[in-house]
């Protein structure tokens, strides 16, 4: 090919892009079509997102769905929150130094807010730093206090229990949540289940733990309401210590735990 014949074969292609531009400019899409591919792919997105958010978030945040039928499917239901230990039974002890009893207290403090503010019936087992004395008024100091809780509950009506402890091994690497349950109320196993279930959705995905039947836990096995026993966290792993101990994390803990108690409610009843 020729210098020439390739200047014009340029030039060709050139005016064939150029009448074809303005061909699409002269013919703009309908304004309707326009409107209709733009909601298309807006609703597309929109479906996207909501497929990832499901994937990720797989259950009703807590305290959002579970709200508006708890209330209204357990009109009479009493959560009974019993903050584990206090007074001269400090529980565990980190190696800084933390006492369980405190952070128990804190933490059941939050739930009950939450609880109270979703406008289900709340009673705290303790509100201060005190061991507990029994109605029946016998025993040791100990087995008074842990059969005090075990009133307050059998006195509620509709109640359903949840005591609020922190763990500790002599191994430093163990951590995350665990929920024991009452062997003598089916329902203890179902709440046991959706606690565990928040917990790794909401705060700890690593946590491969499973809920466990109590055995040799007092209380627990005393009762026979849907009653387990939240141990949050390992005050033997520094790490785990330092975020129970952090008034942010407890609130996180609290907010896991009440979305799981609210959908108990609201599924249960
Ligand atoms: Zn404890």
């Amino acid at each position: 090919m020729t210098a020439d014949a390739r200047r014009e074969e340029n030039e060709r292609i050139l005016k064939r892009t150029q009448e074809r531009i303005e061909r699409r400019e002269a013919r703009p899409l309908p304004f309707l079509l326009r409107m209709v591919i733009g909601a298309f792919l807006f609703l597309l997105l929109t479906a996207l997102l909501t497929a990832i958010a499901f994937r990720l978030f797989g259950k009703p945040l807590p305290g959002t769905q579970a709200r508006e039928t708890a209330v209204a499917a357990a009109p009479g239901a009493t959560v009974v929150l019993d903050p584990g230990h206090g007074g001269p039974d400090p529980g565990a002890v980190s190696r800084s130094g933390v006492q369980e009893k405190g952070l128990n207290l804190a933490i059941a403090g939050k739930i009950a807010a939450i609880l109270r503010a979703e406008g289900v019936n709340v009673i705290l087992t303790r509100e201060t730093d005190e061991m507990l004395k029994s109605a029946e008024g016998r025993g040791s100091a100990k087995s008074q206090d842990l059969l005090a809780r075990v009133e307050a509950a059998r006195g509620a009506e509709n109640a359903v229990f949840v005591s609020i402890h922190m763990n500790s091994l002599p191994l430093r690497e163990v951590r995350g949540l665990q929920v024991f349950y009452s062997p003598n109320d089916p329902r203890s196993r179902v709440l046991a289940g959706v606690l565990q279930e928040y917990a790794r959705t909401f705060l700890q995905p690593e946590n491969a733990r499973e809920i466990k039947k109590a055995g040799g836990i007092y209380v627990l096995e005393r009762l026979g309401i849907p009653a387990v026993l939240v141990e949050c966290g390992f005050l033997s792993n520094e790490e785990e210590t330092e975020l129970l101990s952090d008034g942010k994390y407890q609130l996180r803990l609290a907010l896991s735990l009440s979305g799981a108690i609210l959908q108990f409610l609201g599924e249960s009843r």
